[in-house]
């Protein structure tokens, strides 16, 4: 194939963080919770479009998820990607992140020769960031994080990456294949558009692979090959504001003042 074969890691997570954990499975709790697409992969997904709308190829969709987001994922292919792998069984349910990276890169590897692998840089509910790491570890390929702009040098086939580091600017080049997270609102994803969406409409036909497809072992997938299981889940409390307007004196408004710290300090 002339151009890049490009894979982006996309997920579908609780909107404003409203993570619910299911007492019973200590699982993600998605029932009666609106979910939104996680935000980092839209970023994620418009610089692999640009990438093949610079350089040709392919763009493919990859998702460990449960049934009955296509709504979402048909969204995200409406942004230019050319086909979807979903990952979905109950085998790889409850999984933690390092599971996850194990499932994702065995649908990867049963995608095929592979340039690039893109991610968001962390997810909105589990927020590890351990996956787009993980991805490099478990496929053998460079890797590097919090990128702001990735391009390729298609002489030297090799991707150059922009990021922001604790003292600056720096850029940095890594050969081809390698597993690349984005950072979060460093491009401005492309609106889905009504012409795609109708196109897709008709040719769009979502790739489903099960366990029977990757044969992944026990200790690999799922709750059974994860380490941590999330046992609860504390929302932060949000602080109240309390508006007062002090009345007197400058000298009373000082005394109350001081007063209202004293009492608040405990
Ligand atoms: C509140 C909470 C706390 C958690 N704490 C931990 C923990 O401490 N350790 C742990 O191992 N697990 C933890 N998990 C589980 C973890 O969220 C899941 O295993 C998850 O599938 C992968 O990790 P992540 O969401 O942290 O991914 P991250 O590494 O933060 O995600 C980065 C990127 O990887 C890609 N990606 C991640 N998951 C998928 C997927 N399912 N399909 C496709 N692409 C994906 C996306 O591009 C995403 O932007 C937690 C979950 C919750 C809800």
């Amino acid at each position: 194939m002339k151009g890049l074969n490009i894979v982006v890691c996309v997920k579908v997570v609780p909107k404003n963080s409203e993570i619910r954990i299911d007492p019973e499975t200590n699982g993600v709790d998605r029932r009666g919770v609106d979910s939104i697409i996680n935000p980092p992969d839209k970023n994620a997904v418009e610089a692999a479009v640009r990438l093949k709308e610079l350089y040709g190829g392919k763009v493919t969709l990859l998702s460990m998820a449960p049934p009955g987001l296509d709504d979402f994922f048909h969204q995200m292919m409406a942004m230019g990607a050319d086909e979807f792998v979903l990952l979905s069984d109950r085998a790889f349910a409850l999984a933690d992140s390092y599971p996850t990276v194990h499932t994702l890169a065995a649908g990867i590897r049963k995608i095929g020769k592979v340039d690039l692998v893109l991610a968001g840089v962390e997810s909105a509910d589990g927020g590890t960031g351990n996956v787009p790491p993980g991805l490099g570890e478990a496929l053998e390929f460079t890797q590097a994080t919090y990128a702001e702009e990735i391009d390729y040098n298609s002489e030297e086939k090799r991707f150059i990456i922009h990021r922001m580091n604790g003292s600056g600017h720096e850029v940095i080049s890594i050969p081809s294949p390698s597993v690349v997270s984005i950072e979060l609102g460093v491009n401005s994803p492309r609106f889905p558009d009504f012409r795609r969406k109708l196109d897709l409409d008709e040719n769009y036909k979502m790739t489903v692979w099960s366990n029977k497809d990757l044969e992944l072992p026990e200790d690999k997938r799922g709750l059974s090959g994860s380490f941590t299981t999330v046992e609860e889940f504390v929302e932060a409390k949000k602080r109240e504001r309390k508006h007062e307007r002090i009345e007197g004196t400058p000298e009373e408004i000082a005394d109350k003042l001081a007063d209202l710290i004293l009492e608040n300090m405990n």
